[in-house]
């Protein structure tokens, strides 16, 4: 779980969104959501709120625990909330890119948060720009905003479903307006979403959020996901659930459990944790080495190493150690010290490696760079022999659908076999699960997920990106 990726020259977005209905604290409650769903992006964050006559809005670039105060929650007043956290690609546009996004149109005033990349957004563009829209922001959620404006239905649901219509790709969303909440999952399921229950005497506080790891921090009850597809109203009517789309092939995100989510959340009914360990075991069956110690590269290979170490009868030691404290705000040190690279990260424990032949289990390769990092830091620490193994298959293909993942060109398994891979990471010997082992670990077929980043099959193709968007920018926050 290295952050070594350059995250320019990228447009896709990793995000957690979250949404409160009902409750006196709704913001405090968003607050302390986002700060659980911290790991989906952690560039910006935002809260807006519904005091039922307006809605009020904070956010900024950062971390949760930066952006908000007890001052800005408690000016977040009323019983509704949602919120959203954001990795975007960096630069000075990014604050007016941080969501959730608040437009004012006929209806009163409409918030929005989105996980997940349209794949039709730049088309949709072009057209509301010819129309006559001006757009304040260059996020793919804006044009939902605009479709929703421009939408002819009478009632809320309906223009957001009419709006939902157009767009290709994955979306998981959390709408707000004065007194209604709403939550929509793209009908491929590209991106989680779960629906649960606050109950507190006879109030009932309805929440969503992108992982239950939210649910948990909140006292929240997971009732579900929201289906693919599924369209939920909040009101003080209570919930409304509708299916208003044709049904697509189910295209759930494989590396949410592989990677992107906490392990302590449950996802598409099953503990990410537990799935984990079974894609470390199911590599130890598929890819098993004389040694003598198993160690994860922590947090990511954690799970997946403590299941290697299960299934191949080995010791589980921590040889690295990582800093938790290494934030953005961290300064490059200069080019004469450069070299320090990785360690700042992580530290390599000799007294545990030295001499030893060792299973370093880590969740993916991307560029190759963090592997290559590490295991030089192994090696200077006396280690005899490192065998790397990653609990998933090659990564070779870019995500349309909203994991931060770099161009094509730059995926070290889009352009070399493993045998490349591993002289290029100086291992001994690698090896990654294989696609099938994936699911035979899993325990389901492939026929549920999209698994794109693995095999290049993507369930909806990313359409031209058209050319001469003309943007109108201003700043959205005060
Ligand atoms: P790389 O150096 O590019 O090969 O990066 C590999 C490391 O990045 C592994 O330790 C992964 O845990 C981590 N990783 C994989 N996917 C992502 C992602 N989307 N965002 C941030 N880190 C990731």
């Amino acid at each position: 779980m290295l952050d070594t990726h350059d995250r320019s020259d990228r447009f896709h977005e990793e995000c957690g969104v979250v949404g409160i209905y009902g409750h006196p604290d709704a913001a405090n409650l968003a607050y302390l959501s986002l700060y659980a769903l911290q790991h989906r992006g952690q560039e910006s964050a935002g809260i807006v709120s519904s005091n039922g006559q307006a809605l009020l809005a904070h956010r900024g670039l950062g971390l949760v625990a930066d952006i908000f105060d007890e001052r800005q929650i408690r000016r977040l007043e009323g019983t509704s909330a949602i919120g959203h956290n954001r990795y975007s690609t960096a630069g000075s546009t990014v604050l007016r890119n941080t969501q959730p996004l608040v437009a004012r149109y006929t209806y009163g005033s409409l918030a929005v948060g989105h996980n997940g990349n349209l794949v039709n957004a730049d088309e949709l563009r072009l057209r509301l720009e010819h129309q006559g829209s001006i757009f304040q922001s260059t996020v793919d959620t804006e044009v939902i905003l605009h479709l929703i404006a421009g939408a002819q239905a009478p009632t809320l649901i309906d223009r957001i479903i009419e709006a939902l219509a157009q767009l290709r790709g994955a979306y998981s969303l959390v709408f707000l307006t004065e007194n209604a909440m709403v939550a929509a999952r793209d009908p491929y399921g590209f991106r989680p979403l779960v629906v649960g229950r606050i109950q507190d005497g006879d109030r009932q506080t309805t929440v969503v959020a992108s992982e239950t790891c939210a649910f948990d921090l909140i006292g929240a009850r997971y009732e579900r996901e929201l289906e693919p597809g599924e369209v939920v109203l909040c009101t003080s009517q209570g919930l409304q659930s509708y299916k208003p789309f044709p049904r697509e092939p189910l295209s759930r995100c494989v590396f949410e459990y592989i990677y992107f989510s906490r392990p302590d959340s449950k996802l598409y009914g099953k503990s990410v944790y537990q799935v984990r360990q079974a894609f470390g075991r199911q590599l130890a069956r598929e890819a098993p080495v004389e040694a003598d110690i198993v160690i994860p590269v922590p947090d990511s290979g954690v799970p997946p190493a403590l299941g290697y170490a299960q299934q191949a009868d080995l010791p589980f030691e921590m040889g690295l150690i990582r800093n938790h404290y290494v934030g953005r705000t961290f300064i490059e040190p200069r080019d004469a010290i450069r070299h320090f690279g990785v360690k700042i990260k992580l530290n390599a424990q000799a007294d545990v490696l030295r001499g030893k032949r060792i299973v370093v289990v880590d969740d993916s390769i991307v560029r190759g760079t963090t592997s290559r990092k590490i295991i030089t830091m192994i090696r200077s620490a006396g280690a005899r022999e490192i065998h790397m193994r990653i609990s998933s298959p090659p990564t070779v293909g870019p995500c349309y659908y909203g994991v931060d993942t770099p161009k094509r060109r730059e995926l070290i398994a889009a352009n070399q076999d493993v045998e490349a891979i591993r002289r290029y990471i100086t291992a001994d010997s690698l090896s990654y699960l294989s696609q099938a082992g994936l699911y035979v670990a899993l325990q389901q077929s492939q026929a549920g997920f999209c698994d794109a980043c693995f095999t290049d099959r993507y369930p909806v193709p990313l359409g031209e990106r058209p050319k001469g968007s003309q943007l109108a920018l201003f700043e959205l926050d005060r």
